[in-house]
């Protein structure tokens, strides 16, 4: 006999978060019905509702039939999001997380330090910004902006007028360049009965702007206090519930912000072998007023495939290996799935380093 479902959970996306609160929810009874196109990956594990993400009224109607509808993505229009009672994280910390510039004046105010920016909406702001902050900087798009997209580099003043081009009219930060020794990110929950968890640091390597590889846990009890800090802050002011995840650039005894996701994260998908609960499980059990789960965890690294899978054969023969096949299309710069591996595997991690380079 089927074991009845206990809650149903809405998710605005169908993509490989989608996929992986779907999987988590198979686990607790809880039916995750995602949204999106046919196709699209987490519509091979959990019932796809055919929706427009921007048409308000659309996500009105999908909100009312299930108990809490979350997100995979802050990218979502914010007028879809007005409105919705039973929306978690609140409408309030996506259109915060979703804009750069919100974001950091955000962060600031919590007390949390950041790159120096400057708004951007002209060549004009431009070159003002620059006089401020400077090069080595970054224009990033305020918005859209994901795996390194939606910016670039200036290492001169002299390239504004280019870096002005490249953006084609999007309003934008300016941002100065961290000469950080890594990189490293918070992962916290909060439920909606106020109970508070937090994952240990991650350091995560990137390359190009995309995530290569997260090493769990980064041991440093010093810089752990002081980001639990900060996202109970951040949690606290938001009146946040669910995930939240907060990237920062390490120099010597300061974590400086880089951003934060309102949302499960790709630098939190070691969890699933790795820690107790998922952030998978604890995101659905933080959004249903659940208790939390424990994030108790085994040191493990998070290798993504980018562009394509690995072969299935290949991956086979090392049971050490938890393989994740997003079932994607293999296209260049695309995360289409993931490793996982336990850190005492150190040969195994680098010969799999190795061959998912590309
Ligand atoms: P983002 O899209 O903001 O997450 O940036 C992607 C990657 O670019 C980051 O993970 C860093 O490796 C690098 N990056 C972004 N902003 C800065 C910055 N202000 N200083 C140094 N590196 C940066």
């Amino acid at each position: 006999m089927s074991t009845p479902i206990k809650a149903r959970v809405g998710v605005l996306g169908a993509g490989q978060l989608a996929l992986m609160l779907a999987e988590a929810g198979h686990q607790l009874n809880i039916e995750v019905i995602c949204s999106g196109r046919p196709g699209d990956c987490a519509s091979r594990v959990a019932p796809l509702v055919e929706l427009d993400l921007e048409d308000p009224q659309a996500v009105q109607t999908f909100s009312s039939k299930v108990d809490v509808l979350t997100l995979e993505s802050e990218n979502v229009e914010t007028t879809v999001l007005d409105g919705l009672a039973n929306l978690a994280p609140n409408s309030r910390s996506v259109k915060i997380a979703q804009d750069r510039l919100f974001e950091k004046d955000f962060l600031r105010f919590q007390g949390v330090q950041t790159a120096p920016y400057a708004e951007v909406s002209s060549l004009r702001d431009l070159h003002h910004a620059l006089e401020l902050i400077g090069a080595p900087s970054i224009l990033k798009t305020r918005r859209l902006g994901y795996d390194g997209r939606g910016q670039v580099r200036l290492t001169h003043i002299d390239e504004a007028a280019s870096a002005w081009a490249h953006m084609g009219g999007a309003p934008c930060i300016l941002e100065g360049m961290v000469p950080f020794e890594r990189e490293v990110s918070l992962i916290a929950v909060r439920s909606a009965k106020g109970e508070l968890a937090f994952y240990p640091l991650v350091e995560n390597e990137h390359r190009a702007g995309i995530l290569r590889v997260s090493h769990a846990p980064f041991v440093d009890q010093q810089l752990q206090t002081l980001a639990e800090k900060h996202l109970r802050a951040v949690l606290l002011a938001l009146d946040y519930v669910g995930v939240l995840t907060v990237e920062f650039f390490v120099v010597s005894d300061k974590l400086i912000a880089n951003e934060m996701a309102p949302r499960v994260h790709n630098s939190g998908h070691w969890t699933i072998e790795g820690a107790e609960t998922s952030q998978f499980a604890n995101h659905l059990r933080a959004i249903l007023g659940w208790p939390l789960g424990s994030t108790a965890s085994q040191p493990t690294v998070m290798l993504n495939c980018i562009g394509s899978m690995p072969a299935e054969a290949d991956t086979a023969s090392f049971p050490a290996i938890h393989r994740h096949d997003y079932g994607k299309a293999p296209r260049t710069g695309r995360k289409v799935g993931h490793l996982t591996i336990p850190a005492s595997e150190t040969e195994l991690i680098e010969e799999w380093r190795r061959r998912l380079e590309d």
